[in-house]
């Protein structure tokens, strides 16, 4: 039992403050990147099956485009420092740096102690979404990824095609580690086209119908050499479930794209946090 204080809606009226104002980040310089883009040519591309992963790698000032195919489907996606792999996404930073949702001029950072932007979102079709009336929206950076521990903890289950397995096996096979070594490697993803939130009642995690359609894509500027791993989720557009192979999947094109030489000029790779690491001693 609670004691509700004689001022409890008082102390509930307090009006938030922002934790991270973001004023002073590093502004991407997307006119730079849209022009470069606008003469870029395609130099690669990956179809990843559905309820399975393929990593990609992605050299730095280059774009990369994760587009919806045959039908709605969201993307677990991963990235790396393609060059070490403890420099990876950082999901929770991210989050906290641009809010629960990310959309065009917004970044993926990487883990301490780099802190630094891995790639720039410099196109969104489906940025016309915003915030529904759940409090939903598209992209998000607050689930983790489809995993087959949580299905066994909550209902007994061995189902092995969830977004975590499925990013394992992709990078286990593409930099040749076991699955042991890969496994240590996966991480909390950007959800790409998937459309999630929190109840307002019970703060619950939820998801909901994607509103991504064929021919909607989310398009990234890679600013520093990146390896990428993006699963189809076995939810399909996540209206209904995960973690089964219930729900009708579809894949998802990844396609790489390289700006003319010259297009770049007085862009440079952004260098690692400048904090002198000496943690007070
Ligand atoms: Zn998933």
């Amino acid at each position: 039992m609670t004691t509700i204080p004689e001022d409890a809606e008082a102390r509930r009226a307090v009006a938030p403050v922002i934790c991270y104002p973001n004023h002073t980040l590093p502004r991407p310089d997307l006119p730079l990147y849209h022009a470069a883009r606008a003469e870029a040519r395609k130099i690669d591309e990956v179809v990843v099956a559905p309820r399975d992963a393929s990593c990609f790698e992605v050299e730095a000032g280059h774009f990369f485009r994760i587009t919806s195919v045959e039908g709605p489907q969201v993307g677990d996606l991963n990235v790396w420092n393609r060059e070490d792999l403890s420099e990876r996404f950082y999901s929770g930073k991210t989050r906290a740096l641009h809010g629960t949702h990310l959309s065009t001029g917004e970044r993926m950072w990487s883990s301490f102690p780099h802190l630094r932007p891995m790639a720039t979102i410099t196109a969104d079709t489906l940025g016309w979404y915003g915030i529904d009336a759940y409090g939903g929206s598209v992209h998000d950076v607050i689930g983790t990824r489809c995993d087959p521990y949580t299905g066994n903890l909550l209902a007994g289950s061995q189902y092995h095609h969830c977004c975590h397995s499925n990013l394992t096996r992709a990078l286990a096979d593409h930099g040749g580690l076991s699955l042991v070594e890969a496994e240590r490697h996966v991480h909390d993803v950007l959800n790409v086209f998937m459309c999630t939130g929190f109840t307002r009642d019970t703060g619950q995690y939820f998801m909901k119908a994607s509103p991504v359609r064929p021919g909607d894509f989310l398009e990234f500027f890679a600013e520093i050499d990146l390896l990428g791993a993006l699963s189809a989720c076995p939810g399909g557009d996540c209206s209904a479930e995960h973690s089964s192979d219930i729900s009708p999947c579809f894949p998802l094109l990844v396609e790489v794209f390289a700006p003319e030489p010259e297009a770049l000029n007085g862009w440079h790779s952004p260098a690692r946090n400048g904090y002198d690491g000496s943690h007070g001693r």
